[in-house]
């Protein structure tokens, strides 16, 4: 790929003059919070943030960007946590952020979907969908910050994965500027379109890396009549698996979510959070929580959650369990499960995993890779929780109590990455489940990945990206004669 360029000064008035003071932003007070990814591991510089106000500005901004040979790093919420959206340390790329694009263009009941701009805010997202009478399937513990097009690039999984598939399941059509500054206006809500390649596919998941999505086409779903929500005591993850399957056969495609939360996540939550309640009178080893969700009209699932609960607890399944009886019980039980990545950040750096393997491997992969992985780190816990349907957990390693945990990473954390990597890749797992590659990732994704894999990836970045400038250093890893240059 042909060298790029530091943005110089005739760029940037030109920018400016197209975008005016309240989309170009160089005051550090209003940059430099959008300049650290959200784990607070990757810093960047930048000269200035793009801000554009429609798509019309974007693809003037990508056009000028693309003739001065200058790098653009999308950005919506900045919620990501493999540092998509940082920009390099060394200056050379312009941030350009989507938050002011956050217009509903329109939406219908009637075709159950929305056509929503690239930085509506995803809790907003549901508000519009619920006035509507219908909903947005897709939600995570980001939700009053990530923005559809962060979600749409990267391909943002979440609670509700089991029953509504991912982002890549829910975008029904693409807006966005190409590298070249073209506007693909891929927004038709059609059920059916065979004419080839679908690009709407190919920017689902890119990480900004093939261009920037203006506005997303979005399905929505019937709006909730009656939810029931629960968390099960249990002895194991198998237990877990077990129950899971148990319930889907007794309700059908109810079950919404199923998370998995072992004992010392919970603990961690409730040491960091105090003003969250420990769910069951005596703890388990392992729990899970549970939302069975009925539409308008349906059989109210709490009858069956509570019916399939009891005779599991006869048959020594579950060991103990509790049904929310009111929303505010239903929101105190999901409020555990979110808050386990924030009580992680409160406890101190750790080292974090994103994986998947077959659902059917999970269980055992849990037990046997946490003892292994414990065992050559002494004094590591590993805390395995998440989306126990879906076959991806979180795997993230605590530090020894006792080490200075920044300096313990330094020396072990690639150490410990490669381990738990090679255990994942040993199951026919992957590396990344729903967080995406972004820079944190990619070295490991360089080691790991199938050849063939690689050299598709970066086929198509240079066919839509010759020049190189969509945010470049994530995602896609460099051949190793570029990395020579
Ligand atoms: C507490 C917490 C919980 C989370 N839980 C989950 C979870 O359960 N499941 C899950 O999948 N993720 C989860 N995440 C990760 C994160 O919320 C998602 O990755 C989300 O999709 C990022 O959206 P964002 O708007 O913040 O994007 P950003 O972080 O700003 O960007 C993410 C990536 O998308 C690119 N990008 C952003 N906007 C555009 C655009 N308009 N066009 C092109 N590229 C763009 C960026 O360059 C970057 O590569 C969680 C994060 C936090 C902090």
């Amino acid at each position: 790929m042909a060298s790029l360029q530091f943005p110089d000064n005739s760029l940037l008035a030109k920018l400016a003059a197209i975008l005016g003071p309240q989309g170009f932003i160089t005051d550090p007070d209003l940059v430099t919070p959008w300049l650290t990814d959200w784990r607070r591991r990757y810093h960047g510089r930048t000269a200035a943030m793009l801000a554009p106000a429609d798509r019309d500005q974007v693809a003037q901004i990508v056009s000028l960007a693309a003739e001065a040979r200058v790098a653009l790093v999308p950005q919506g919420g900045n919620t990501g946590t493999v540092a998509g959206a940082t920009p390099p340390p060394d200056g050379s790329a312009l941030l350009l952020s989507l938050r002011r694009m956050n217009r509903i263009r329109s939406i219908s009941a009637e075709d159950n979907a929305v056509i929503a701009e690239a930085g509506v805010i995803l809790s907003n997202l549901h508000d519009a969908a619920a006035a509507v009478g219908r909903r947005f399937p897709l939600s995570l513990a980001a939700k009053g910050s990530a923005t559809i097009g962060g979600l749409v690039s990267t391909n943002a999984g979440g609670t509700q994965v089991l029953r509504f598939g991912p982002m890549r399941a829910l975008v029904l059509g693409i807006e966005a500027v190409l590298p070249d500054g073209s506007l693909f206006e891929g927004l038709a809500t059609l059920r059916k379109d065979n004419r080839g390649y679908d690009l709407r596919q190919l920017l689902t998941g890119a990480e900004g890396t093939l261009g920037v999505i203006t506005a997303a086409a979005l399905r929505l779903v019937p709006a909730v009549g009656a939810r029931a929500v629960a968390w099960a005591g249990l002895p194991s993850p198998e237990a877990a698996l077990k129950l899971l399957r148990r319930l889907e056969e007794a309700t059908g495609e109810a079950v919404e979510s199923f998370e998995l939360v072992p004992a010392n996540a919970l603990a961690l939550v409730l040491e960091k959070l105090p003003m969250l309640r420990s769910p069951l009178a005596a703890a388990a080893p392992w729990n899970v929580l549970i939302e069975c969700v009925g539409s308008a009209g349906a059989p109210d699932p709490a009858i069956k959650l509570a019916e399939l609960l009891g005779e599991q607890i006869d048959a020594g399944l579950v060991t103990n369990a509790t049904l929310a009886a009111s929303e505010a019980q239903a929101e105190a039980l999901w409020a555990l499960r979110e808050s386990i990545s924030e009580a992680e950040k409160a406890d101190g750096p750790s080292l974090k995993h994103d994986i998947s393997v077959p659902v059917s491997e999970m269980p055992s992969f849990v037990e046997r890779e946490r003892e292994r992985v414990e065992a050559r780190f002494p004094g590591s816990r590993i805390i395995a929780f998440g989306h126990l349907g879906d076959g991806n957990i979180h795997f993230n390693l605590l530090p020894p109590d006792d080490a200075d945990r920044l300096a313990w990473i330094e020396q072990h954390g690639a150490a410990a990455t490669a381990v738990i990597h090679d255990l994942v890749v040993a199951s026919g797992g992957s590396l990344s489940a729903e967080h995406g590659i972004g820079q944190a990732k990619l070295a490991e994704f360089a080691r790991l990945a199938d050849p063939v894999r690689l050299s598709a990836i970066r086929a198509i970045k240079a066919a839509l990206d010759p020049v190189g400038i969509m945010n470049p250093g994530k995602l896609v890893p460099l051949a190793s004669k570029e990395k020579g240059q």
